[in-house]
């Protein structure tokens, strides 16, 4: 891996600190962004992070000067990827956007940059063909404050060249991250193929009056070891954002279990503004 210039496309939450970590790690970063006002606010979503690299890395001044200054801006294509080795794509989650986004990159790009996706629910193989380079095309997936959740989970499709896919490991490893290669596509890749049914049956064990959320997280954690149980981590993820997957899991397969617990989450806990961690309450108090 000689990678040494890399753009980053779409410089909202995770974008932002997709980009300032590779900078951080000494790599020169180009942030792309539709216009200058989302580089603005790029601006100050990067500005922001630093409190984070102080409170959680200890990082130095000088070391956040240097990180700071080895960050462009610009929102011209072309121009932010005329001499990128590696463009990670941090655009909305929408097929049209992703799809369109690729047509123009390959047109523009110069013929050896790779391309990753950090998309987290879609498939690298539906925007292979639109990169017009599938060989050099495969997923780099961060986890939201990419500076301490520091996974970056690297997913091939079946047409990713694997000297590409090698180098992309080398490069997650190279700026900070827990490398977890995949060799086959999966949906949700590792993490959420094994999270979201434990988080799934969890709730499951709960609506169907079981046991209470204290007594179902005990059990896994004396049982495994694991510092949280599945509550807890609910507790992390926040509670709206498991009622809409509870709600969209009701409407996708007319289970009436999934409407029970999106309607428990609902009255329980949002109704009451308990939201999880950010709030001070969900399943716990904090
Ligand atoms: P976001 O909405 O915060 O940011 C999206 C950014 O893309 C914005 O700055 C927007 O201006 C820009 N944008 C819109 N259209 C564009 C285009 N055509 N070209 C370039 N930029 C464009 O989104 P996010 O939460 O950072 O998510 C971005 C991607 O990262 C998604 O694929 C998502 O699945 C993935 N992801 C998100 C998280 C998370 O926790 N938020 C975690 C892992 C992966």
């Amino acid at each position: 891996m000689n990678y040494k210039h890399i753009t980053v496309a779409g410089s909202g939450v995770l974008g932002s600190q997709i980009a300032f970590q590779t900078a951080y790690k000494g790599f020169d970063v180009t942030v792309y962004d539709i216009n200058d006002q989302a580089l603005a606010k790029a601006k100050e979503r990067m500005a922001e992070l630093k409190s984070h690299y102080v409170a959680d890395l200890n990082a130095s001044e000088e070391q956040l000067a240097a990180a700071y200054s080895r960050i462009a801006y610009n929102s011209d294509l072309a121009a932010a990827v005329s001499n990128s080795d590696l463009v990670i794509e941090a655009i909305p989650e929408v097929v049209q956007i992703k799809t369109d986004f690729y047509k123009k990159l390959g047109e523009v790009a110069p013929k050896n940059t790779i391309f990753a996706t950090n998309s987290s629910t879609l498939l690298p193989s539906q925007f292979a063909e639109a990169t017009g380079r599938p060989g050099q095309f495969l997923a780099l997936h961060f986890a939201n404050e990419i500076w301490r959740n520091n996974t970056a989970e690297v997913m091939k499709h079946p047409g990713t060249d694997n000297g590409v896919f090698e180098d992309v490991v080398a490069f997650a490893k190279a700026i900070g991250m827990v490398a977890l290669p995949l060799q086959k596509e999966q949906p949700g890749y590792i993490l959420n193929s094994l999270l979201v049914p434990l988080l799934e049956a969890a709730q499951q064990l709960l609506v169907r009056e079981i046991a209470d959320a204290e007594t179902i997280d005990k059990t896994w954690m004396v049982a495994t070891g694991a510092p949280l149980g599945p509550f807890a981590i609910l507790d992390v993820v926040g509670i709206n954002t498991a009622y809409n997957i509870g709600l969209a899991k009701a409407k996708a397969t007319g289970d009436a279990e999934f409407q029970n617990i999106a309607d428990l989450l609902k009255s329980e806990y949002i109704d009451k503004g308990k939201l999880g961690r950010a709030t001070g309450e969900g399943f716990y108090k904090y």
